[in-house]
């Protein structure tokens, strides 16, 4: 198994509801370590930046619209077979398909309003960091 880094967010719906502490909680459960952690909020350019492989999707303005409507907290989760394991917390992306027991299953109201971003491979995870933290940010766990 190999030890990746992946990125999270949580989205505005999830900041909203104050479910911060209780999609930490689940990371930290499952053993994923927060290795960096930014509260922001996004402008429509950083959120169009950051979304623009989904530029030709119908949904892309409301999502942009959406991930700029308020507050987010971005981290770095870092732990073996991160890019998976947070993919497996959060569930599929359509809340009423997730299971019970994940983020989206438990949590989320909605297709868009879904709580939480993870990132979908080792290789956009990199891309993800890098759009939101300088190697300098982030606190590699020794213990
Ligand atoms: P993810 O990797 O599970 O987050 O899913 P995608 O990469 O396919 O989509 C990115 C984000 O766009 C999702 O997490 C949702 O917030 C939003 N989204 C996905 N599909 C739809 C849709 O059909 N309608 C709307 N309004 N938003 C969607």
């Amino acid at each position: 198994m190999a030890l990746e880094r992946t990125l999270s967010i949580v989205k505005p719906d999830g900041v909203q509801k104050n479910l911060i502490g209780e999609v930490y909680r689940r990371f930290e459960q499952a053993g994923l370590k927060i290795v960096a952690a930014r509260m922001m909020h996004l402008s429509l350019a950083q959120a169009e930046g950051f979304y623009a492989v989904h530029r030709e999707r119908p949904f892309f303005k409301d999502l942009t619209k959406y991930m700029s409507s308020g507050p987010v907290i971005v981290q770095v989760l870092e732990g073996e077979n991160a890019v998976a394991k947070n993919r497996e917390l959060m569930g599929a992306t359509d809340p009423k398909k997730a299971d019970k027991g994940t983020i989206r299953g438990d949590l989320a109201a909605s297709i868009e309003e879904n709580v939480a971003h993870g990132s979908d491979s080792a290789e956009n995870a990199k891309i993800e960091i890098a759009y939101f933290f300088a190697a300098a940010d982030i606190c590699p766990r020794t213990r």
